[in-house]
């Protein structure tokens, strides 16, 4: 009781009254002119000529792909994914059914290639329990085709750490084990920063930020190289943009509604 009067004193105080109506209408400047330069910045707080934000248009639900989104795959075909082989990239081979494709052959990348992105896509291990560790449901999200983010059924696996579902393989493992049951539809939500080159040399990694079904599992995760199995991934000299691959590890994994945005800095008109 005391609390509650407390706090009706503390909302009067800051309000006025409560009987002063809100006036309507009211305006407000559209920015301004007269504020101090934001550190390290060449804009004004408030800054009137600072451009404004291109709009973007969300998904009509959870997930769906927003109006600047590259559509990688919506359920219907492959056009958008090749099969690379050593005599050059080949039609992809994966399954297309009732709204998804499954691993079968071959492994896959994208037609386009992509340097920082914002990644979307669902997944779900075989319903069937068929082997154990990192035989159950592996796959992967292989970001410009080299540094991969786990695909597999970790709900109640027992397998090494950092090869998790969503970490970064043979590096981190993910922050928490946020997996559901194999057969069910899972989300990685992604964003990646990628490593920049001066000639051989690395002077900037990569960095990925992972929400798995919304939870977070890396955030901003500096990449310490390429994926490697039972040795230390190093880094190698690529270009500033590459395919996005999904990995065969010859597991029957499901993947659908995959879409990225590729990202911009601030302030770009
Ligand atoms: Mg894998």
């Amino acid at each position: 009781m005391k609390l509650s009067l407390l706090l009706l004193a503390l909302c009067v105080l800051q309000n006025g009254a409560f009987a002063q109506p809100r006036k309507k209408g009211r305006t407000a400047p559209l920015g301004y002119t007269d504020t101090p330069i934001l550190p390290g910045q060449k804009w004004k707080v408030h800054d009137i000529d600072r451009p404004r934000p291109k709009l973007v248009t969300p998904g009509n639900t959870p997930g769906a792909p927003p109006s600047d989104a590259i559509v990688l795959f919506d359920g219907k075909d492959l056009s958008q994914w090749e099969a690379p082989s050593k005599t050059g990239a080949k039609p992809p081979a994966w399954k297309v059914e009732n709204g998804y494709m499954e691993v079968t052959t071959g492994g896959m990348v994208t037609k386009q290639k992509f340097g920082d992105i914002q990644l979307h896509l669902e997944w779900a291990a075989p319903a069937e329990i068929d082997g154990t560790s990192q035989w159950r449901g592996n796959s992967g999200v292989l970001l410009m085709d080299r540094y991969e983010i786990q695909v597999l059924d970790s709900y109640n696996n027992p397998t090494y750490a950092d090869g998790q579902a969503g970490a970064i393989y043979a590096q981190w493992p993910p922050l928490v084990n946020a997996s559901r049951k194999p057969g069910e539809w899972q989300t990685y939500d992604i964003v990646f920063e990628a490593p920049k080159f001066e000639g051989p040399k690395l002077v900037k990694p990569g960095y990925v930020t992972v929400f798995a079904n919304g939870v977070l599992l890396h955030h901003r995760k500096e990449i310490g190289g390429r994926m490697s199995h039972r040795v230390v991934g190093t880094y190698e000299a690529h270009g500033a943009e590459e395919p996005l691959g999904l990995q065969n590890h010859d597991t029957s994994v499901r993947y659908r509604n995959i879409w990225v945005r590729r990202l911009a800095g601030y302030d770009q008109p």
